[in-house]
């Protein structure tokens, strides 16, 4: 099941499960859209791209919680970006 996290693990901005604005790669980091931009699409984890998250209907939520797990990790953004470009 997918691991809908709370926040945005680069700027801990606040993703609530409802939220058009959160934006997951395959392994789930989960970053906000301002900072996938700022990846160039690029999961800073994996390497991955990102894809909208896809918003958990409301009435399964008790059955299926998401998770109140916080991952922040801020990624440094010029060192990330210098790694995509290494590796082109
Ligand atoms: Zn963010
Ligand atoms: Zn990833």
């Amino acid at each position: 099941m997918l691991e809908i996290r709370p926040t945005c693990e680069n700027c801990n901005k606040d993703l609530p499960v409802e939220s058009d604005n959160a934006m997951i790669c395959t392994f789930e980091c989960t970053f906000c859209a301002n900072c996938t931009e700022l990846l160039k699409d690029v999961c800073p984890n994996c390497g991955g791209g990102f894809e909208k998250r896809p918003i958990r209907p409301a009435h399964l939520l008790n059955k299926y919680p998401v998770s109140k797990v916080v991952v922040y990790k801020p990624v440094e953004i010029s060192a990330h970006l210098q790694k995509i470009n290494s590796s082109k």
